[in-house]
């Protein structure tokens, strides 16, 4: 019962079944975590063919499922345990963690970590323990929706229960502004990402960060030869992934009927291109890293040589400074710390901002150096249309301590899921130095 309880509440009552013809990202999304599990569906490309409903159909027959190629809510509810990453499991007489573990391709330590408090020599028939499987639970080969993220978010936090999640804020429609903190030492940093929707890749950058540093730290272990409960105990690390849920949403999944904003953003959009390939701003078309109150008037004042009269797909700063719900909650957020460092992730360049308006805290060159080095991204003077009510701008400003626009990855937004793996490799160390430089 809890586990049915648990599903509903992770997904909502809305399912819809996918079928030979279906496309979008819930489908790339079955398509990946097919392939994770060790079933070939195909090409992950969204589309439902006949690969991929052999692919359902097989993995039905392994659990015992009608075998009928199709998604439906039976079958999403099976889908949904791998999904999520682990399953709830009641212990029977017999039983014994280590050949739980075992059963589901996982370690006898991850069963631990996920379970903090349970004494192996006294279980429980009857008792239910979180067993995670033997997968990653962050996906990086696929469209990463909010929806995603939100159940990435809870599941990792079903296996590593010592890192704390929580929500900063609301969006403008309500969605979640989520933060991860890593650690519990007294230097604080924190990371954002997607602030512009359509570099919605540097959230799961972040969440694949969140992920392996968590393990790092159960498993005591070393990344690049960092020791990650040493970072852990001297420095905690905020991350909130998707400041802009509804931008992301819209070029993810396509303006819907239902959204309050449907008849505003189609006339917004007024560049003759879909929104999946020209929107950055947050739903109510303010371009959010154009909204802080860091010179917000002389970006105000470019607006027109910039060829913008309102809101839009990028570049325009809202009414006023901090209107946007994602701007308050980030500066908010940021207010309630104590940040000596911020790294604002956005896409396209390969390049590291680190000043503002003459601007140089001290260290800020020192560390964009170190940052510089271990990425091989270029430090760079802010272009003109980047000058001003930025993220990090704000941050400079305020504090006088060191702020980062870093421009993961290289090629026209949205660029290509396909870079997943090169962007990780290049910023990992930036996101283990940034603590402890
Ligand atoms: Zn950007």
């Amino acid at each position: 019962m809890i586990y049915r309880r648990l599903q509903s509440s992770l997904r909502g009552d809305v399912v819809e079944t996918l079928k030979p013809g279906s496309r979008g990202p819930d489908v790339k999304l079955i398509q990946s975590l097919l392939v994770k599990i060790g079933y070939n569906p195909g090409v992950i490309d969204g589309i439902f063919g006949q690969q991929t409903r052999e692919a359902v159909r097989e993995f039905q027959l392994d659990n015992g499922l009608e075998p009928d190629g199709v998604v439906g809510p039976i079958t999403w509810n099976d889908f949904e345990r791998f999904l999520r990453g682990y399953d709830i499991y009641t212990i029977r007489p017999g039983d014994t963690l280590y050949n739980i573990s075992r059963r589901y391709y996982t370690t006898l330590n991850a069963v631990l970590t996920a379970n903090p408090g349970i004494d192996p020599l006294r279980l429980r028939v009857g008792q239910t323990v979180i067993v995670p499987y033997g997968i990653d639970v962050v996906f990086t080969d696929i469209d990463y929706t909010y929806e995603i993220m939100e159940r990435n978010i809870k599941g990792l936090k079903a296996r590593y229960p010592f890192i704390e999640t929580g929500i900063a804020g609301k969006s403008v429609l309500g969605k979640n502004l989520y933060y991860i903190r890593l650690g519990n030492g007294p230097t604080e940093v924190f990371y954002n990402g997607a602030h512009h929707s359509l570099e919605w890749i540097t959230s799961p950058l972040l969440m694949k960060f969140i992920e392996n540093f968590s393990r790092g730290y159960s498993s005591n272990s070393r990344i690049r030869g960092y020791n990650i409960r040493d970072i852990w105990n001297r420095s905690s690390i905020f991350i909130m992934p998707m400041v802009n849920p509804d931008g992301v949403d819209l070029v993810l999944s396509g303006l819907k009927r239902d959204n309050p904003y449907y008849d505003s953003l189609l006339a917004w959009n007024d560049t003759g291109l879909p929104f999946s390939q020209v929107w950055q701003a947050n739903i109510r078309g303010v371009d959010l890293n154009r909204n802080y109150p860091a010179s917000w008037e002389e970006a105000k004042a470019q607006e027109p040589f910039l060829g913008v009269n309102g809101p839009g797909p990028t570049r325009y700063g809202g009414p006023r400074p901090l209107s946007e719900p994602e701007t308050q909650t980030v500066v908010d957020f940021t207010r309630r710390h104590n940040f000596r460092l911020v790294i604002a992730y956005h896409t396209q360049g390969r390049v590291i901002y680190w000043m503002y308006k003459g601007i140089a805290p001290p260290g800020a060159l020192q560390i964009a150096r170190i940052f510089s080095s271990v990425s091989g991204y270029a430090i760079s003077e802010v272009p003109f249309e980047a000058a001003y009510a930025g993220c990090k701008d704000w941050f400079i400003e305020q504090y006088g301590r060191p702020g980062y626009t870093i421009e993961a990855g290289i090629g026209r937004n949205p660029i290509s899921i396909l870079q997943f793996d090169t962007i990780y490799r290049a910023n990992e160390e930036i996101m283990l130095l940034a603590p402890i430089v």
